[in-house]
């Protein structure tokens, strides 16, 4: 019998020869696939090419079918192999060394994110220490602190829909998308022992594990449904308590890691239950422009009916296919909305590069959160020739339309007349963004229901400085009473002398906040330092640089990141153009909601505090598109001169006026020959009416 029958152990022995033949020849293909990724790296062909790939399925499945195999078993096993082969490839064009990483994820170990934080390394032929945290905010947290390299957070799920607080994250930080990862989950029942399920009575998990295996809860009526902070946590409570009737929903890994018997497979309503994982870093990782990507953005339009699709246009019209758009509300924005997009595109292309400069000049906020490979690593699916550059066309300047000797209200409405430039080419080399070539109508910037450039007319008032609580509400209570639409106040105060007045600092921002709210009246203030920007942009309506940080560029950019607007005084001995070019500063990082401000400049004359410029508003109105608003008070720095120079400025076409109003101003603490007393103020305003304002309203 022995001789005609070979044993067990000698058959296993033959299958270990061909298993280790198996790996060898894997092995094999790597290399050979290191080979081709070598040349590819020399060239320009795409990473990879559908075509071979079918061709090398249908060739394998061939073989397979002639040796008595099964066809589908060897396509699929192949289907593998490309992947990965395409995936060391992306990882060779990346210049992506290996090595080993820390990652921060939510819940804990055998937790969805776990596997997918795992299947991501794998890829990329990463080692990692992984570290599961309680909350998505504390694995963020990790990684902006640096105690990890990445974290891995879910974004979507095919049944539950966003997450909202991770993109709520990834809002509020300075976070870049450099991966995604997609997970297929597969819930399963698992206890301490193989009971059957109608001795159970009670069956743990997350909600969204519970509701997600609604259908399958209706046939187990007596266990009760327990929510649970983590799926793989549910399953460790179980295993913990050792209670045969207790049961949890989560991932047959999780149940197996700890030591449960799996009572039901697959248990989940729907069987296509996926999540999206994004990989976050806090720089953001360029991509070879041979690899497939994707390209996430935040975005915020105008109000104007057609905004939305105005920008989507752009994405579409250069070649660009979108994958996701989904709406979100706009914190402190009531009936606002913020829009999450996902595109095929990679910002290191020039094509995609202008594309998002032309969406810049068509939003009012844009915020790239990164490119990345995409995970279903498709051809691009561009048409090629596209540049999404904008037309050239020659522009008119309004001031040759302008007749010598008229009326200067038939002036005003002549020039208001005037054709408005077509979108051409910038004038200038230091800006484009703000330029009027790129935007042929006014930005009209919302602050609430008010609306700051355009046609209309605003006034901000309120004192130099927020001093005390009875100063700040008195003002507000009376500058809103007289037709003021928001309420200025420093709280940081630049001074010229380090012993004058500082400011109350955070605790007068409170207080400008609160006596705001009272009056109806949204707040403006002024942010000096980096650091200020989160508190300030999450209290103020309106943030303002003061002139002397007119080129303090690295808060220019902190300030292009925020959703906020921004007031941008002119520089004390500025020129226009270092004015708008520091105007593009902000707008390039993607917050065009720039509203400039004339205050007067340095000049030889001494007869006022400033010399207020007020031909800078007929230049920026025809050079840029952003508003530009007068502020009369620092301008001149004499109570005297506030009005009459008020009124010029919205006969000249200012979007408004900053006025500083002090209930007393003999005892303010700052700025007190150039503050307005409450009667001055309604002086103003009574007056303010009767000024035409360009463009001038039509006659009749
Ligand atoms: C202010 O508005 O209080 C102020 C300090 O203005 P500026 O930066 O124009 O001097
Ligand atoms: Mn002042």
């Amino acid at each position: 019998m022995n001789g005609q029958r070979p044993d067990i152990a000698g058959l296993r022995q033959d299958l270990d020869e061909v298993d280790s033949g198996i790996v060898r020849l894997i092995a094999q293909r790597h290399d050979i696939i290191t080979a081709i990724a070598e040349v590819k790296e020399h060239g320009a062909a795409g990473l990879q090419d559908t075509e071979r790939e079918r061709q090398v399925l249908d060739g394998v499945a061939a073989a397979a079918a002639d040796l008595g195999v099964s066809a589908s078993l060897v396509r699929r096993i192949f289907r593998e192999l490309i992947s990965d082969s395409v995936a060391q490839q992306a990882r060779r064009l990346n210049g992506e060394p290996g090595g080993r990483v820390r990652v921060a994820f939510q819940g804990v170990a055998h937790a969805y994110s776990d596997a997918a934080a795992q299947k991501y390394l794998a890829g990329r032929g990463l080692d990692g220490d992984l570290t599961g945290y309680r909350t998505f905010r504390e694995a963020a947290g990790a990684l902006i602190a640096g105690q990890a390299d990445l974290a891995v957070l879910p974004i979507e799920n095919t049944t539950a829909g966003s997450i909202n607080e991770v993109y709520a994250l990834l809002r509020e930080h300075e976070l870049y998308i450099i991966g995604e990862e997609t997970w297929k989950v597969d819930h399963c029942l698992a206890g301490v022992a193989d009971v059957p399920l109608t001795s159970l009575s009670r069956i743990l998990s997350h909600p969204q594990g519970l509701e997600q295996c609604s259908q399958f809860l209706l046939s187990v009526p007596q266990a009760t449904p327990t929510s649970y902070f983590d799926t793989a946590e549910a399953v460790r409570a179980v295993a913990e308590a050792g209670d045969p009737a207790t049961a949890a929903i989560g991932s047959a890994d999780a149940a197996a890691a700890y030591g449960l018997v799996v009572l039901r497979h697959s248990i989940s309503d729907r069987t296509d239950n996926y999540t999206r994982f994004v990989v976050l870093s806090t720089t953001p990782a360029p991509v070879d422009l041979r690899i497939p990507c994707k390209t996430s953005l935040i975005l915020v339009t105008g109000h104007e009916e057609g905004d939305l699709l105005r920008c989507l246009e752009v994405l579409s019209g250069s070649g660009h296919s979108m994958t996701k758009l989904e709406s979100r509300p706009r914190p402190g924005r009531p009936w606002e909305y913020m829009f999450f997009v996902d595109f095929e595109g990679n910002t290191a292309d020039p094509r995609t590069a202008a594309a998002l400069d032309e969406l810049r000049a068509a939003a009012l906020y844009v915020k790239i959160l990164g490119s990345y490979p995409a995970k279903a690593l498709r051809a691009p699916a561009r048409p090629a020739g596209l540049t999404g550059q904008p037309a050239e066309v020659t522009s008119v300047p309004p001031s040759e339309t302008v007749a010598a000797e008229q009326d200067p209200a038939e002036m005003l409405e002549a020039v208001a007349a005037a054709p408005k430039p077509a979108p051409g080419k910038s004038r200038s080399r230091h800006y484009k963004l703000v330029d009027r070539a790129a935007r042929q109508d006014d930005t009209i910037i919302a602050v609430g229901d008010l609306l700051i450039g355009g046609d209309g007319f605003v006034v901000m008032a309120g004192p130099c400085s927020v001093e005390s609580e009875e100063q700040i509400t008195t003002t507000a209570r009376f500058v809103a009473e007289h037709g003021a639409r928001v309420l200025r106040g420093g709280v940081f105060k630049p001074r010229t002398s380090p012993y004058s007045f500082q400011g109350l600092g955070w605790d007068g921002l409170d207080l400008l906040v609160a006596a705001g709210r009272e009056a109806g009246l949204p707040v403006i203030t002024e942010v000096m330092a980096v650091d200020q920007v989160p508190r300030m942009a999450a209290a103020a309506d309106i943030l303002q640089v003061g002139a002397r940080n007119m080129q303090n560029f690295d808060l220019l950019r902190e300030l292009g990141k925020v959703d906020r607007p921004v007031l941008l005084k002119r520089g004390l001995s500025s020129t226009i153009e270092e004015w708008l070019a520091a105007a593009e500063y902000v707008v390039a990082q993607g917050n065009q909601q720039v509203i400039l401000c004339e205050r007067g400049i340095r000049t030889f004359e001494s007869a006022t505090r400033n010399t207020l410029d007020l031909s800078a508003v007929v230049v920026v109105r025809e050079r840029s598109h952003l508003p530009i608003i007068v502020d009369p008070s620092h301008g001149t720095g004499s109570r005297p001169y506030v009005a009459p120079m008020a009124w010029a400025a919205r006969a000249a076409g200012a979007h408004g006026l900053l006025v500083e109003v002090h209930p007393e101003p003999a005892k303010a603490l700052s700025d007190s020959e150039q503050s307005l007393s409450p009667a001055e103020f309604a002086d103003l305003m009574r007056h303010l009416a009767s000024i035409p304002q360009w463009p001038a309203p039509a006659r009749v």
